[in-house]
């Protein structure tokens, strides 16, 4: 594969950009288009998209309807500032939508949503503590950069994990009011709870832990969450950023009958614009009003294109038959891929759900971070190149997670299976 042009692009800016790039998630090839499931880089390499914006395009790049929306709120000439009758429709159809939202309150990027939540969460409880998952990621800010990928050596033990800061650069007394717990245990979030009693505001869990590949929750633990946070009555905060309307139009909580107190939501919204909300219970969500006990404000909150781009982004989700065709492609994925691995005597498993999977190379159960730890990262290094080279747009990282869109065809999916047989058979070659 030739990326020579990206080269040279990423060697000017690497001197006044740090490292080359605006998100440290990013790697230096540099896009000059995307359209439906293919993006081409400048180079003229053209790939089959299966990151699809971090999991924003689920309907593909350049969705027609939703650009004409776009377009025509841009002509309107509006920026920020007001209310409009879109942003009333687009919160609206989440309210409709997304069983949590008795109201809803917009923002511009997950990491700010979950922030916003948050602080509701602690003005309404008036307690400070927050307990979240290891491995869980919530965004770049001080509380959510606490144990999201940590050296099991510093972070204590599988069960009891201790709190480890993920970045310079945050407040250390982060630690002191994040608890850290192991996904799919129970017993460990009633351990947090006792040890601190009535100083834990809410819960924040990632219902499906894309943030660590594809880790799926076990039956029963959502439910169980749900009933510790009502027994010790704290808030259940679902992080829906990427099972938003993709595991159903209400998000994971619809799809496992689970209804959170609060949730936030962002990139599938508007299928790429930059548009999140806060949603959640009308007594909970009242404390962020003007006037009351919580600021919140910004102003491209709500902003103009995104919201034109939410409606009917939102509007082609409604009826979950995206969603359907969606999750029927990553079944068939895994199906494809484990008889493949099988075939090749490689220990190797996809997980997947809502149109998002993620590939492991190991044969034990995946239940949390430091299972998924066991993942082979030489063997996932070996797959990711061959598939770059066949035409795939894939990520690096074997925590990451992979998703499919409404764009992506038959013929896609076939070459998506056939790029796999050829990064398993690069793994077989290389032992
Ligand atoms: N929560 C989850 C579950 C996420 O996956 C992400 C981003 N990948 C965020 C929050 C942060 O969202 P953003 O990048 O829009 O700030």
């Amino acid at each position: 594969m030739n990326t020579n042009r990206s080269q040279v692009l990423f060697e000017k800016s690497r001197k006044f950009v740090p490292g080359g790039v605006h998100s440290n998630f990013r790697v230096p090839i540099y896009f000059e288009k995307g359209c439906g499931s293919k993006l081409w880089d400048i180079d003229g390499n053209e790939y089959i998209d299966c990151i699809v914006s971090n999991g924003a395009c689920i309907l593909g790049h350049g969705d027609e309807d939703v650009d004409a929306a776009v377009i025509s709120a841009v002509k309107q000439g509006l920026s920020a500032g007001l209310e409009s009758e879109l942003s009333m429709k687009a919160s609206r159809l989440l309210q409709h939508m997304v069983p949590s939202a008795e109201q809803v309150r917009f923002a511009n990027s997950g990491s700010e949503a979950v922030m916003k939540a948050l602080m509701i969460a602690r003005a309404y409880t008036a307690r400070e503590k927050i307990i979240k998952i290891e491995g869980g990621y919530h965004g770049w800010f001080d509380e959510a950069q606490v144990s999201v990928h940590p050296e099991p050596a510093i972070a204590g033990s599988d069960e009891n994990p201790t709190p480890v800061l993920s970045t310079k650069g945050i407040r250390r007394n982060s630690l002191d009011s994040v608890l850290v717990v192991p996904f799919n245990n129970l017993d460990a979030i009633e351990r947090s709870l006792v040890e601190n009693k009535d100083q834990v505001a809410a819960v924040l869990i990632e219902p499906v832990m894309f943030n660590s590949g594809c880790i799926i929750p076990q039956y029963g633990y959502l439910e169980g969450v749900r009933r510790l946070a009502r027994e010790y009555d704290i808030l259940l905060i679902f992080d829906e950023v990427i099972t938003g309307f993709r595991l159903a139009p209400g998000g994971a909580q619809e799809r496992f009958g689970v209804t959170p107190d609060m949730s936030v939501f962002a990139k599938a919204i508007a299928n790429g614009y930059p548009l999140a909300a806060v949603v959640g219970r009308k007594d909970i969500m009242e404390v962020s009003r003007p006037g009351g006990q919580v600021i919140y404000g910004g102003t491209y909150d709500g902003q103009h294109v995104a919201v034109a781009a939410a409606c009917i982004c939102l509007e082609k989700l409604k009826d979950g038959s995206v969603q359907k065709r969606l999750e029927g492609i990553t079944q068939r994925l895994t199906e494809q891929f484990t008889n493949m691995a099988k075939e090749r005597g490689i220990s190797a498993q996809l997980l997947e759900c809502g149109g998002q999977f993620q590939i492991y190379f190991t044969d034990r159960d995946i239940t949390d971070y430091r299972t998924a730890l066991s993942s082979d990262s030489a063997k996932y290094k070996i797959f990711h190149r061959t598939l770059l080279d066949e035409g795939l747009w894939f990520y690096g990282g074997y925590l990451f997670h992979h998703g499919v869109s409404s764009a992506h065809s038959e013929e896609d999916v076939r070459k998506i299976i056939d790029a796999f047989g050829k990064g398993l058979d690069a793994i077989k070659n290389k032992n």
